[in-house]
Protein backbone atom coordinates (compact mmCIF):
# COMPACT_ATOMS: atom_id res chain seq x y z
CA UNK A 1 0.00 0.00 0.00
CA UNK A 2 1.29 3.39 -0.69
CA UNK A 3 2.83 4.64 2.58
CA UNK A 4 2.32 8.53 1.55
CA UNK A 5 -1.68 7.64 2.33
CA UNK A 6 -1.04 7.09 5.88
CA UNK A 7 -0.77 10.08 8.16
CA UNK A 8 2.75 10.65 9.22
CA UNK A 9 1.92 11.28 12.97
CA UNK A 10 -0.01 7.93 12.61
CA UNK A 11 2.70 5.96 11.47
CA UNK A 12 5.25 7.97 14.07
CA UNK A 13 3.61 5.80 16.87
CA UNK A 14 3.05 2.21 17.21
CA UNK A 15 0.72 -0.59 18.89
CA UNK A 16 1.06 -0.38 22.40
CA UNK A 17 3.67 -2.62 23.85
CA UNK A 18 1.29 -3.89 25.96
CA UNK A 19 -1.49 -4.99 23.49
CA UNK A 20 1.49 -6.53 21.33
CA UNK A 21 2.69 -8.84 24.36
CA UNK A 22 -0.81 -9.89 24.70
CA UNK A 23 -1.65 -10.71 21.71
CA UNK A 24 1.63 -13.10 21.50
CA UNK A 25 0.17 -14.68 24.65
CA UNK A 26 -2.73 -16.28 22.63
CA UNK A 27 -0.57 -18.05 20.92
CA UNK A 28 0.75 -20.27 23.91
CA UNK A 29 -2.51 -21.77 25.08
CA UNK A 30 -0.43 -23.35 28.41
CA UNK A 31 0.82 -20.35 29.33
CA UNK A 32 -0.37 -18.21 31.92
CA UNK A 33 -0.99 -14.46 31.57
CA UNK A 34 -0.23 -11.72 33.98
CA UNK A 35 -0.28 -9.06 31.70
CA UNK A 36 -3.57 -6.88 31.26
CA UNK A 37 -4.80 -4.68 33.66
CA UNK A 38 -8.00 -5.76 34.11
CA UNK A 39 -9.67 -6.74 37.37
CA UNK A 40 -11.25 -10.38 37.34
CA UNK A 41 -14.18 -9.66 39.48
CA UNK A 42 -17.11 -10.10 38.35
CA UNK A 43 -19.33 -6.75 37.76
CA UNK A 44 -21.06 -6.00 40.74
CA UNK A 45 -24.61 -7.08 41.05
CA UNK A 46 -26.24 -3.55 41.19
CA UNK A 47 -24.20 -1.89 38.61
CA UNK A 48 -25.43 -5.38 36.19
CA UNK A 49 -28.87 -3.95 37.50
CA UNK A 50 -28.83 -0.24 36.73
CA UNK A 51 -27.53 -1.32 33.31
CA UNK A 52 -30.84 -3.95 32.95
CA UNK A 53 -32.73 -1.30 33.93
CA UNK A 54 -32.33 1.58 32.06
CA UNK A 55 -32.25 -0.86 28.74
CA UNK A 56 -35.82 -2.03 29.98
CA UNK A 57 -36.60 1.77 30.38
CA UNK A 58 -35.42 2.07 26.84
CA UNK A 59 -32.63 4.94 27.94
CA UNK A 60 -31.01 3.52 24.63
CA UNK A 61 -30.57 7.33 22.89
CA UNK A 62 -28.05 9.93 23.22
CA UNK A 63 -27.65 11.61 26.27
CA UNK A 64 -26.56 14.65 26.06
CA UNK A 65 -23.05 15.11 24.83
CA UNK A 66 -21.40 15.68 28.15
CA UNK A 67 -23.53 13.17 29.88
CA UNK A 68 -26.42 12.68 32.09
CA UNK A 69 -27.07 14.85 35.19
CA UNK A 70 -27.15 11.86 37.55
CA UNK A 71 -24.23 10.62 37.03
CA UNK A 72 -21.58 13.77 36.84
CA UNK A 73 -23.17 14.86 40.48
CA UNK A 74 -22.64 11.51 41.77
CA UNK A 75 -18.58 11.72 40.46
CA UNK A 76 -18.88 15.41 42.11
CA UNK A 77 -19.46 13.68 45.56
CA UNK A 78 -17.32 10.81 44.86
CA UNK A 79 -14.40 13.31 44.26
CA UNK A 80 -15.31 14.84 47.42
CA UNK A 81 -14.61 12.32 49.01
CA UNK A 82 -10.86 12.32 48.12
CA UNK A 83 -10.90 16.23 48.73
CA UNK A 84 -11.41 16.57 44.88
CA UNK A 85 -13.94 19.83 44.44
CA UNK A 86 -15.44 19.58 40.93
CA UNK A 87 -19.38 20.57 40.40
CA UNK A 88 -21.18 18.82 37.73
CA UNK A 89 -20.79 21.24 35.07
CA UNK A 90 -16.90 20.78 35.30
CA UNK A 91 -17.21 17.12 34.91
CA UNK A 92 -17.46 15.47 31.01
CA UNK A 93 -18.37 11.64 30.79
CA UNK A 94 -16.20 9.85 28.04
CA UNK A 95 -15.72 6.27 26.60
CA UNK A 96 -13.31 5.38 28.87
CA UNK A 97 -10.59 7.14 30.40
CA UNK A 98 -9.26 6.72 26.73
CA UNK A 99 -11.39 8.98 25.53
CA UNK A 100 -10.62 11.47 28.30
CA UNK A 101 -7.28 11.63 27.49
CA UNK A 102 -7.47 11.53 23.85
CA UNK A 103 -10.15 14.60 23.96
CA UNK A 104 -7.74 16.67 26.83
CA UNK A 105 -4.69 16.31 24.64
CA UNK A 106 -6.23 17.65 21.20
CA UNK A 107 -8.08 20.35 23.08
CA UNK A 108 -4.60 21.82 24.23
CA UNK A 109 -2.20 20.76 22.13
CA UNK A 110 -0.42 22.03 18.93
CA UNK A 111 1.75 20.55 16.40
CA UNK A 112 5.07 21.03 18.16
CA UNK A 113 4.14 21.96 21.66
CA UNK A 114 5.79 20.16 24.51
CA UNK A 115 4.61 17.93 26.85
CA UNK A 116 6.22 16.80 29.59
CA UNK A 117 5.51 13.00 29.93
CA UNK A 118 7.03 10.70 32.94
CA UNK A 119 8.88 7.78 31.80
CA UNK A 120 8.08 5.22 32.67
CA UNK A 121 4.61 5.27 32.30
CA UNK A 122 1.04 4.55 30.40
CA UNK A 123 2.12 4.55 27.01
CA UNK A 124 -1.07 6.61 25.46
CA UNK A 125 0.23 10.17 26.78
CA UNK A 126 3.40 9.61 24.57
CA UNK A 127 1.28 8.53 21.45
CA UNK A 128 -1.92 10.97 22.28
CA UNK A 129 0.87 13.49 22.14
CA UNK A 130 2.85 12.19 18.95
CA UNK A 131 -0.68 11.97 16.86
CA UNK A 132 -1.45 15.49 17.78
CA UNK A 133 1.84 16.67 16.06
CA UNK A 134 3.54 17.82 19.81
CA UNK A 135 6.83 16.84 21.17
CA UNK A 136 7.22 14.45 23.87
CA UNK A 137 9.71 14.86 26.55
CA UNK A 138 10.40 12.63 28.67
CA UNK A 139 11.24 12.93 32.59
CA UNK A 140 12.45 10.37 34.81
CA UNK A 141 11.14 9.44 37.91
CA UNK A 142 13.08 8.39 40.92
CA UNK A 143 14.21 5.44 42.58
CA UNK A 144 10.88 4.70 43.96
CA UNK A 145 8.72 6.00 40.51
CA UNK A 146 7.66 8.99 42.44
CA UNK A 147 8.48 12.85 41.25
CA UNK A 148 11.62 14.29 40.93
CA UNK A 149 10.60 17.89 41.99
CA UNK A 150 13.99 19.30 40.89
CA UNK A 151 14.74 17.95 37.68
CA UNK A 152 10.71 18.86 36.99
CA UNK A 153 11.52 22.47 37.78
CA UNK A 154 14.63 22.19 35.65
CA UNK A 155 13.06 20.82 32.62
CA UNK A 156 10.06 23.57 32.92
CA UNK A 157 12.42 25.98 32.90
CA UNK A 158 14.93 24.11 30.09
CA UNK A 159 11.65 23.42 27.73
CA UNK A 160 9.16 25.50 28.43
CA UNK A 161 6.28 22.79 27.60
CA UNK A 162 2.77 23.43 27.47
CA UNK A 163 1.20 20.24 29.62
CA UNK A 164 2.70 18.14 32.51
CA UNK A 165 1.00 14.78 32.58
CA UNK A 166 1.13 12.74 35.99
CA UNK A 167 -0.32 9.83 36.71
CA UNK A 168 -1.23 8.38 40.24
CA UNK A 169 -1.52 5.77 41.31
CA UNK A 170 0.66 4.37 38.23
CA UNK A 171 0.38 2.23 36.12
CA UNK A 172 3.16 0.30 35.42
CA UNK A 173 4.91 0.89 38.88
CA UNK A 174 2.40 1.35 41.44
CA UNK A 175 3.35 4.15 42.99
CA UNK A 176 1.35 6.53 44.21
CA UNK A 177 1.58 10.50 45.61
CA UNK A 178 2.83 11.42 48.51
CA UNK A 179 2.14 14.76 50.31
CA UNK A 180 5.50 16.03 50.20
CA UNK A 181 5.80 15.71 46.39
CA UNK A 182 2.23 16.89 45.57
CA UNK A 183 3.28 20.09 47.82
CA UNK A 184 6.19 21.13 45.78
CA UNK A 185 4.58 20.29 43.01
CA UNK A 186 1.71 22.29 43.66
CA UNK A 187 4.48 25.37 44.75
CA UNK A 188 6.00 25.06 40.81
CA UNK A 189 2.59 25.33 39.02
CA UNK A 190 1.58 28.17 40.71
CA UNK A 191 4.97 29.72 39.77
CA UNK A 192 4.56 28.70 36.62
CA UNK A 193 2.72 28.61 33.39
CA UNK A 194 2.03 25.03 32.93
CA UNK A 195 -1.30 22.74 32.41
CA UNK A 196 -0.80 19.55 34.29
CA UNK A 197 -3.05 16.50 33.26
CA UNK A 198 -3.36 13.81 36.05
CA UNK A 199 -4.43 10.44 35.15
CA UNK A 200 -5.98 9.45 38.26
CA UNK A 201 -7.88 6.37 36.90
CA UNK A 202 -6.61 4.12 39.96
CA UNK A 203 -7.83 6.83 42.39
CA UNK A 204 -9.85 4.46 44.22
CA UNK A 205 -6.97 1.55 44.29
CA UNK A 206 -4.70 3.88 46.47
CA UNK A 207 -3.61 1.52 49.65
CA UNK A 208 -2.44 4.14 51.82
CA UNK A 209 -5.44 6.06 54.04
CA UNK A 210 -4.77 9.39 52.76
CA UNK A 211 -5.05 10.25 49.00
CA UNK A 212 -3.08 13.10 47.90
CA UNK A 213 -3.09 14.72 44.13
CA UNK A 214 -2.51 18.16 42.49
CA UNK A 215 -6.22 18.49 41.78
CA UNK A 216 -6.71 19.30 45.61
CA UNK A 217 -5.59 22.54 45.61
CA UNK A 218 -8.63 24.60 44.55
CA UNK A 219 -6.23 28.19 43.93
CA UNK A 220 -4.66 26.12 40.70
CA UNK A 221 -7.28 24.85 39.82
CA UNK A 222 -7.20 26.42 35.90
CA UNK A 223 -3.92 25.06 35.83
CA UNK A 224 -5.35 21.32 36.33
CA UNK A 225 -7.14 18.75 34.25
CA UNK A 226 -8.42 15.80 36.21
CA UNK A 227 -8.50 12.23 34.25
CA UNK A 228 -10.93 9.47 35.90
CA UNK A 229 -12.34 6.29 35.04
CA UNK A 230 -14.87 3.12 35.81
CA UNK A 231 -13.05 0.28 34.64
CA UNK A 232 -10.91 -0.54 36.61
CA UNK A 233 -12.83 1.24 39.61
CA UNK A 234 -16.13 -1.17 39.38
CA UNK A 235 -13.97 -4.16 36.99
CA UNK A 236 -15.75 -3.05 34.36
CA UNK A 237 -13.16 -2.25 31.58
CA UNK A 238 -14.92 -3.59 28.47
CA UNK A 239 -18.37 -1.47 29.18
CA UNK A 240 -16.01 1.46 27.98
CA UNK A 241 -16.96 5.14 30.72
CA UNK A 242 -14.61 7.34 31.72
CA UNK A 243 -14.50 11.02 32.93
CA UNK A 244 -12.16 13.90 32.57
CA UNK A 245 -12.47 16.99 35.15
CA UNK A 246 -11.57 20.75 34.01
CA UNK A 247 -12.51 24.01 34.73
CA UNK A 248 -15.18 25.83 31.89
CA UNK A 249 -12.23 27.67 30.04
CA UNK A 250 -11.29 24.31 29.00
CA UNK A 251 -14.91 22.38 28.90
CA UNK A 252 -16.25 24.16 26.68
CA UNK A 253 -13.31 23.21 23.87
CA UNK A 254 -13.19 19.91 25.14
CA UNK A 255 -16.74 19.13 24.69
CA UNK A 256 -16.60 19.65 21.06
CA UNK A 257 -13.69 17.24 20.24
CA UNK A 258 -15.57 15.02 22.47
CA UNK A 259 -18.92 15.87 20.32
CA UNK A 260 -17.27 15.18 17.08
CA UNK A 261 -15.54 12.09 18.97
CA UNK A 262 -17.89 9.81 20.30
CA UNK A 263 -21.60 12.39 20.81
CA UNK A 264 -22.12 11.13 24.35
CA UNK A 265 -20.46 8.12 26.45
CA UNK A 266 -22.87 5.02 26.09
CA UNK A 267 -26.10 5.89 27.71
CA UNK A 268 -26.90 2.62 29.40
CA UNK A 269 -23.30 2.83 30.54
CA UNK A 270 -23.71 6.05 32.25
CA UNK A 271 -26.72 4.72 34.22
CA UNK A 272 -24.95 1.41 35.62
CA UNK A 273 -22.07 3.89 36.62
CA UNK A 274 -24.41 5.73 38.63
CA UNK A 275 -25.54 2.60 40.28
CA UNK A 276 -21.82 1.68 40.68
CA UNK A 277 -21.02 5.36 42.95
CA UNK A 278 -24.64 4.70 44.40
CA UNK A 279 -24.42 1.56 45.93
CA UNK A 280 -21.38 -0.34 45.26
CA UNK A 281 -18.89 1.15 47.27
CA UNK A 282 -18.59 -2.02 49.30
CA UNK A 283 -17.33 -3.95 46.41
CA UNK A 284 -14.42 -1.72 45.80
CA UNK A 285 -13.30 -1.92 49.31
CA UNK A 286 -14.00 -5.35 48.99
CA UNK A 287 -11.69 -5.51 46.12
CA UNK A 288 -9.22 -3.03 47.14
CA UNK A 289 -8.41 -5.65 50.17
CA UNK A 290 -8.18 -8.36 47.94
CA UNK A 291 -5.36 -6.60 45.84
CA UNK A 292 -3.63 -5.52 48.73
CA UNK A 293 -3.10 -9.13 49.72
CA UNK A 294 -2.12 -9.97 46.40
CA UNK A 295 0.25 -7.70 46.08
CA UNK A 296 1.90 -8.54 49.76
CA UNK A 297 1.92 -12.11 48.37
CA UNK A 298 3.51 -10.73 44.78
CA UNK A 299 5.98 -8.98 46.56
CA UNK A 300 6.97 -11.49 49.12
CA UNK A 301 7.24 -13.81 46.31
CA UNK A 302 9.50 -11.82 43.92
CA UNK A 303 11.55 -10.49 46.95
CA UNK A 304 11.99 -14.38 48.19
CA UNK A 305 13.27 -15.22 44.18
CA UNK A 306 15.73 -12.40 44.65
CA UNK A 307 14.01 -9.81 42.63
CA UNK A 308 14.92 -5.91 43.53
CA UNK A 309 11.11 -4.81 43.82
CA UNK A 310 9.32 -1.47 44.94
CA UNK A 311 6.86 -2.28 47.23
CA UNK A 312 3.63 -1.08 45.24
CA UNK A 313 1.27 1.19 47.18
CA UNK A 314 -2.17 1.15 44.20
CA UNK A 315 -3.57 0.20 40.82
CA UNK A 316 -2.37 -3.72 40.76
CA UNK A 317 0.69 -3.92 38.97
CA UNK A 318 4.33 -4.42 40.11
CA UNK A 319 7.36 -3.54 38.52
CA UNK A 320 10.43 -5.45 39.28
CA UNK A 321 14.18 -5.37 38.25
CA UNK A 322 15.35 -7.52 35.68
CA UNK A 323 19.42 -5.89 35.54
CA UNK A 324 20.95 -8.30 37.13
CA UNK A 325 19.65 -10.79 34.57
CA UNK A 326 21.92 -9.10 31.59
CA UNK A 327 18.91 -9.47 29.03
CA UNK A 328 16.79 -7.03 27.40
CA UNK A 329 12.85 -6.65 29.50
CA UNK A 330 11.55 -8.09 25.55
CA UNK A 331 14.21 -11.04 25.44
CA UNK A 332 13.65 -11.58 29.42
CA UNK A 333 9.85 -11.28 28.53
CA UNK A 334 9.69 -13.81 25.62
CA UNK A 335 11.70 -16.69 27.11
CA UNK A 336 9.75 -16.38 30.24
CA UNK A 337 6.90 -16.63 28.06
CA UNK A 338 8.17 -19.36 25.39
CA UNK A 339 10.24 -21.59 28.35
CA UNK A 340 8.45 -20.72 31.32
CA UNK A 341 4.80 -20.24 29.87
CA UNK A 342 4.05 -17.18 31.79
CA UNK A 343 3.67 -13.88 30.02
CA UNK A 344 4.12 -10.53 31.71
CA UNK A 345 4.94 -7.39 30.20
CA UNK A 346 8.42 -5.84 29.01
CA UNK A 347 9.44 -2.73 31.03
CA UNK A 348 10.61 -0.91 27.51
CA UNK A 349 6.51 -0.87 26.42
CA UNK A 350 6.17 2.02 29.10
CA UNK A 351 9.28 3.62 27.57
CA UNK A 352 12.68 4.64 27.57
CA UNK A 353 12.93 3.96 31.34
CA UNK A 354 10.91 0.95 31.65
CA UNK A 355 13.99 -0.77 30.36
CA UNK A 356 15.23 -3.53 32.79
CA UNK A 357 11.62 -4.18 34.31
CA UNK A 358 8.96 -5.91 33.71
CA UNK A 359 5.36 -4.98 35.24
CA UNK A 360 3.32 -8.09 36.52
CA UNK A 361 -0.19 -7.41 37.03
CA UNK A 362 -1.78 -9.15 39.78
CA UNK A 363 -5.20 -8.34 38.92
CA UNK A 364 -5.52 -11.86 38.78
CA UNK A 365 -6.98 -14.49 41.09
CA UNK A 366 -4.71 -16.23 43.58
CA UNK A 367 -4.48 -19.42 42.27
CA UNK A 368 -3.14 -18.09 39.04
CA UNK A 369 -0.98 -15.56 40.93
CA UNK A 370 0.42 -18.58 42.68
CA UNK A 371 0.64 -20.93 39.96
CA UNK A 372 2.47 -18.20 37.93
CA UNK A 373 4.74 -17.67 40.19
CA UNK A 374 5.92 -21.18 40.86
CA UNK A 375 6.58 -21.30 37.16
CA UNK A 376 8.24 -18.13 37.46
CA UNK A 377 11.10 -20.29 40.29
CA UNK A 378 11.55 -23.24 38.70
CA UNK A 379 12.15 -20.99 35.15
CA UNK A 380 14.89 -18.95 36.76
CA UNK A 381 16.52 -22.00 37.95
CA UNK A 382 16.84 -22.97 34.12
CA UNK A 383 18.61 -19.49 32.64
N1 LIG B 1 -4.89 5.56 32.25
C1 LIG B 1 -4.19 4.53 32.76
C2 LIG B 1 -3.02 4.85 33.62
C3 LIG B 1 -4.53 3.21 32.46
O1 LIG B 1 -3.80 2.22 32.99
C4 LIG B 1 -5.64 2.96 31.62
C5 LIG B 1 -6.04 1.56 31.24
N2 LIG B 1 -5.13 0.59 31.34
C6 LIG B 1 -6.35 4.05 31.12
C7 LIG B 1 -5.96 5.34 31.46
C8 LIG B 1 -7.55 3.90 30.21
O2 LIG B 1 -8.54 3.13 30.78
P1 LIG B 1 -10.03 3.07 30.24
O3 LIG B 1 -10.05 3.65 28.87
O4 LIG B 1 -10.41 1.65 30.28
O5 LIG B 1 -10.83 3.90 31.21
Amino acid sequence: MDDRLISDYVKNIEVSGIRKFFNKVNKYQDAISLTLGQPDFKLPKEIKEGLIHAINNDKTGYTSNIGINELREEISVYLKTINIDYNKDEICLTVGGSEALFDVFTTVLNPFDKVLIPTPAYPAYESCTKLLGAIPINYTLNAEFLLDIDKIEMLIKKEKPKVLVISFPTNPTGAVMIKEDRDKLYEIIKRNNILVITDEIYSSLCFDKDYYSISQFKDIKEKVILIGGFSKMFSMTGLRIGYLCAEDKYMKHIIKVHQYNTSCAPSIVQWGALYGLKYCMEDVEYMKKQFIKRRNYAYERLTNLGFQVNFPKGAFYIFPSINKYNMSSERFCNRLLEEGKVAVVPGSAFGRAGEGYIRISYAYSYEELKEAFNRIEKWLKTI
